[in-house]
């Protein structure tokens, strides 16, 4: 059994064509701009949606472990109290509470993403598993992948590329594309900003190039963080390097999952002046993988 976070069908950011995409829950890491903070944990969650809510404090009935509060017309949820039964998710009758994290088999995903097996082949799109970071679900992710290649559905694998060789290394043989993530190159700014150091991850994209593996190397440009251009210069060095040299995807930075961050009752690491990155920064930031030999795309 795997859990997990969401399944996106007819997705088309997450590979070739059109997609399934399959979030998984867990990630190693903690990204200060991390777009999914919902998978972050390989837990089940309480999400609220304040704006939905019609305080009609059904929740507040039902729930034993009292993680539902009024006061002056403001709903708090006290999610440390929360023991992710459901009840109150059942009794919202305005969709307001929702948990995020299902257990499902291998078999039910499958089942899901083969409803589309004919957008899959007109439009050369297919499965996309992705997190969190799929790894932390190893055997999970794993078995749904080799599922999927056994139904000649194409496999995508997003990931940040953190996990432990041995762990990495047993899928190539079951992802048709992986999709990689660099956050940065420098070893002391990737700790501070995803929270662990980058040697596991340029180790693992070394080794599977040199396998030979079709990767395209997706960096997230977030303005301040690490658009300077000599961390993009060191970082197309690093890239540059690889024989053969994969395609690189920028990923200008956005906030649209800033919302989650409430309802999951996280705060949100950001400044608030980060805004997606100017169309001439991003320019630039191609200009410089494109001087080192580099293909740069802004969609798969
Ligand atoms: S999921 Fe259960 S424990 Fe958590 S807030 Fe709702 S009723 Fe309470
Ligand atoms: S049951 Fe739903 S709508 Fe009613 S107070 Fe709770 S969250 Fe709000």
């Amino acid at each position: 059994m795997g859990l997990i976070a969401n399944i996106q069908r007819f997705s088309l950011h997450d590979g070739p064509g059109i997609r399934t995409t399959v979030f998984l829950k867990g990630c190693l890491l903690n990204c200060l701009w991390c777009q999914n903070p919902e998978t972050l944990s390989g837990r089940p969650e309480l999400m609220f949606t304040r704006r939905l809510c019609a305080l009609c404090r059904l929740c507040e009935r039902v729930c034993e472990r009292q993680a539902h509060e009024f006061e002056d017309g403001v709903h708090r949820v006290r999610y440390e109290l929360c023991a992710q039964c459901g009840k109150c998710v059942a009794a919202c009758p305005a969709e307001a509470l929702g948990i995020v994290g299902a257990e499902m088999s291998v078999g039910d995903v499958v089942d899901v993403v083969r409803k589309d097996r004919d957008f899959y082949e007109r439009s050369g799109g297919g499965v996309t598993v992705s997190g969190g970071e799929a790894l932390m679900q190893p055997d999970f992710a794993l078995a749904l992948l080799a599922a999927c290649a056994r139904e000649a559905i194409h496999t995508a694998l997003d990931t940040s590329g953190y996990a432990p060789p041995e762990v990495f290394a047993s899928f190539l043989d079951v992802v048709n594309l992986f999709l990689f993530d660099i956050k940065a190159i420098d070893e002391e700014r990737h700790k501070r900003l995803a929270g662990a150091d980058n040697a596991w991850i340029l180790q693992n994209l070394k080794s599977i190039i040199g396998r030979g593996a079709p990767v395209i190397v997706r960096v997230p440009l977030v303005p301040g963080f690490n658009d300077d251009a000599e961390e993009l210069r060191r970082m197309a060095e690093v890239v540059a390097a690889l024989s053969p040299k994969p395609t690189v995807q920028l990923l200008p930075h956005h906030d649209y999952g800033r919302h989650k961050y409430e309802a999951l009752g996280m705060s949100y690491r950001m400044p608030e002046e980060t805004r997606r990155p100017a169309p001439e920064s991003v320019e630039a930031a191609k200009a410089i993988f494109a001087q080192h030999g580099l293909t740069v795309i802004e969609e798969v």
